[in-house]
């Protein structure tokens, strides 16, 4: 059993790893940025490090800095979050050499599943159905030109090394697929040092479904079913749910053991998504996420399993704690994202919290850092809650949900929250016939 481990994060999800290990009896040490001397997860883990000023390279990022703390403190572990560190196959191939277990796969996995094309190789050689499009990377125009025309219009080019929806670009018809290669290429370039992009189909009206897995490393690996997660704004997920409303039972046997099967072939360790397109009843591979997903607590409202102890159980070496046969679901969960943003345009807008009100009640769970007089710094992501519901049935967990937002009080600064509101009164999102353009147009009618 570890005694100790370290936190390479911040903000909610650094609280989320304190809170089961602490479950567990593990001790935890944060580390943080001058910025963040006064923020929750330093407060509330047992020892903490500063790691460095507030730019998040020099700290969050800074790979010595953080070794420094595990040694300084004898953590043995390190757990990543999301973001950050988290798919960093270097970073793990170091703290392999320096005897420090990262909380997670091994480099070679993260590796193999950051760079997009030889992902969908992989995943196509282990029988998980992809998205047509180009045979690897694109290398010039006239490629993309022919590769395009042979997949037919419209197609989308992606950066090979992408995340977080950058690097990806529609070209509608032909007349438009120079801009759009080009384009693509040098936003990848800027954004991650990489300027190979590759080929897709783009699917007019698909839903983005994604499918938890999770291996021990040995052989063996589950499925905790799908979340829906089309609701996007710029490819950004803003509010996601499980089980998808439009994936019945059959349906989510059959995907879930294409990709359990999958992960357990290459002795995957801990928890993975298997993101896919989802449409006309088909799915289409896009990515695999190394790591714990921000929204991985609907999933956990579900199934009733703590996704992050189990990984530090697998992490340990020891087996997972529960069989396929054990997880069955019960009832619905939504999740949706709370930014610091200023509405119609979804500014950052760090500041001062004048009240914080949590809700609370049955099926309510609220993952957030923030706390009353608490100042949110300008340097990191606007994510600052994550309110999730649980109920017997989706109706009951939208009511839920209503009734939660309405208890919320979070003063001080803008936040996404009326979005909600608003979102919570259209049909389609009662009915859940919503698909990843959706919520654009949406935002389109009624905001822009
Ligand atoms: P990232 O790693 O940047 O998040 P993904 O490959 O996961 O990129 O895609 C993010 C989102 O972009 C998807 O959820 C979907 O909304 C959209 N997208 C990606 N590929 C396609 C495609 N082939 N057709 C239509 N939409 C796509």
């Amino acid at each position: 059993m570890f005694d100790k481990i370290l936190i390479a994060n911040r903000g909610e999800i650094a609280l989320r790893v304190i809170r089961a290990a602490r479950e567990m009896g593990v001790r935890t040490v944060a580390v943080h940025s001058t910025a963040d001397a006064d923020a929750m997860h330093v407060r509330m883990a047992d020892e903490s490090v500063c790691i460095g000023p507030p730019s998040s390279t020099d700290s969050y990022l800074s790979v010595p800095a953080i070794i420094a703390a595990c040694e300084i403190t004898g953590a043995q572990a390190i757990h990543p979050g999301y973001g950050f560190l988290s798919e960093n196959a270097n970073f793990v191939q170091i703290l392999e050499d320096h005897g420090i277990t990262f909380i997670g796969p091994t480099a070679e996995h993260i590796r193999i599943m950051g760079d997009k094309i030889t992902a969908k190789e992989t995943m196509k050689n282990l029988g998980v159905p992809c998205v047509p499009g180009s045979d690897g990377g694109v290398p010039d125009v006239a490629t993309a030109r022919k590769v395009a025309g042979e997949i037919g219009y419209p197609v989308i080019v992606k950066a090979t090394a992408g995340g977080g929806g950058r690097g990806m670009k529609l070209a509608k018809t032909e007349a438009e697929i120079e801009r759009a290669f080009q384009t693509a290429r040098s936003e990848s370039k800027a954004a991650f040092g990489n300027d190979e992009v590759y080929i897709e189909k783009y699917l007019g009206a698909p839903r983005h479904i994604e499918i938890q897995v999770f291996g021990d490393g040995k052989g063996n690996a589950v499925h905790l079913g799908e979340r829906d997660c089309s609701l996007q704004r710029r490819h950004q997920k803003v509010f996601e749910e499980a089980p998808g409303p439009a994936i019945d039972a059959e349906t989510r046997a059959r995907i879930g053991k294409v990709c359990a099967d999958a992960v357990a072939s290459i002795n995957y360790a801990g928890a993975g998504t298997i993101e896919f397109l989802f449409e006309n009843g088909e799915f289409f591979f896009i990515e695999m996420n190394t790591r714990l997903q921000v929204e991985h607590p609907v999933t956990e409202a579900i199934f009733g399993v703590d996704l992050v102890r189990e990984q530090i159980r697998v992490a340990e070496g020891l087996p997972m704690s529960f069989t396929q046969e054990d997880l069955v679901i019960n009832g619905h969960a939504i999740e949706i994202r709370i930014n610091a943003e200023k509405l119609p345009n979804f500014s950052p807008c760090p500041g001062r919290i004048t009240q914080y009100h949590v809700p609370g009640g049955l099926g309510v769970r609220m993952d957030s850092a923030l706390y009353d007089g608490y100042s949110i710094p300008p340097y990191y992501d606007s994510l600052i809650g994550k309110l999730i519901v649980h109920g017997r049935d989706r109706d009951e967990a939208l009511s839920r949900l209503q009734r939660a937002l309405g208890e919320l009080i979070v003063d001080g600064v803008d936040t996404t929250v009326p979005l909600f509101h608003a979102l919570l009164q259209e049909p389609d999102i009662r009915a859940g016939t919503y698909n990843i353009h959706w919520l654009e147009r949406w935002l389109e009618e009624n905001l822009g």
